[in-house]
């Protein structure tokens, strides 16, 4: 398999006035050029600061971030710089992180501007009439505002930005859960359609499994900043096997459920990701906790092909 982006034993702490915040600990997974990794989990879980920590917004205080086969933990600030132009990532509300002085198509242009990546000032305009086709913006809002749009139209400018220079990689940071259901689809349908006609490769977070369904090719999912499973999809919703991954599973409304599979009610408080013990994180809040699951940290195993658990009890 051509393997795009592999991450390994990756870590960020934060130091706080109560303790280390392991905000990511150790985690390990690769994605394939082309794919979708979808990373799952509840808010804190430390899935956003993954992404961030990939691409070097956040530097992570420990382990390995290989893209393309180097390590770019080791480049320098003008080699990242020039990397980024193809690792881009796609924000949960495009409109904190657009300008609001700023015209739809000036906003597309900025970073091809920024990069110096078209000189030609009529070169670089059809250039931005060509990504706002690419995402489905009519040519006519080309001299709007961003206030004056709503949410999917918005998102789809954040999109646009993110293709404008020579993009292969995207994180996409819950790209659709401020959008309402209906225009949810259409967004997902868009960075299908793209990820096809541009061979782009994806990790797509979301606090919501239900997301990730038809759109990841493998699903990871986070407690506490561990990996506690990780699988192709499809084997993933259909053969759940970590507790907590079944819980999450449990609460999403689906046809083919038997009418005795009740959703599964998490007991107990998240435990503070300050200082954690060397134990299961998921203990305090899981129906099969044994004395072994307080002692002793569970490693990440493969139980099938691509199948991998993290769980004392259920790694069989
Ligand atoms: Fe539950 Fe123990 Fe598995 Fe943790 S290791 S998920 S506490 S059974
Ligand atoms: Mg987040």
């Amino acid at each position: 398999p051509d393997i795009i982006l592999e991450v390994k034993n990756l870590k960020k702490y934060f130091d706080t006035p109560k303790g280390t915040l392991h905000a990511v600990d150790d985690i390990n997974f690769s994605i394939e050029k082309g794919k979708t990794l979808g990373l799952v989990g509840e808010s804190g879980c430390g899935k956003s600061t993954t992404g961030r920590v990939i691409l070097r917004l956040l530097e992570a205080t420990d382990g390995e971030i290989i893209y393309k086969g180097n390590n770019i933990r080791n480049l320098s600030a003008s080699k990242m710089r020039e990397l980024r132009k193809e690792m881009q990532i796609i924000f949960q509300d495009p409109f904190s992180s657009l300008d609001p002085r700023m015209t739809v198509s000036e906003i597309i242009e900025e970073p091809i501007k920024l990069n110096k990546l078209i000189i030609d000032k009529k070169k670089r305009f059809d250039r931005v009439l060509e990504l706002m086709d690419l995402v489905g913006l009519s040519r006519r809002l080309m001299n709007t505002y961003p206030h004056e749009l709503d949410g999917g139209r918005r998102q789809r400018i954040g999109i646009a930005r993110a293709l404008a220079l020579d993009t292969k990689f995207i994180i996409c940071d819950e790209p659709v859960s401020a959008l309402d259901v209906s225009i949810q689809a259409q967004i997902l349908n868009l960075l299908k359609d793209l990820q096809k006609k541009l061979a782009l490769t994806y990790v797509f977070i979301t606090h919501d499994l239900s997301v990730v369904n038809h759109f990841s090719d493998d699903i990871a999912v986070m407690y506490l900043g561990k990996l506690v499973e990780k699988a192709p999809a499809k084997d993933l919703f259909d053969n759940p096997i970590h507790p907590y991954t079944k819980a999450l599973l449990s609460a999403i409304p689906r046809p083919t459920l038997d009418n005795d599979d009740e959703m599964i009610i998490l007991k107990g408080e998240i435990t503070s990701p300050i200082n954690p013990k060397e134990n299961c994180r998921f203990a305090n809040r899981c129906n099969y906790a044994e004395s072994v699951c307080m002692d002793k940290e569970p490693k990440l195993i493969e139980v099938s092909k691509g199948h991998f658990v993290s769980c004392h009890i259920f790694n069989k």
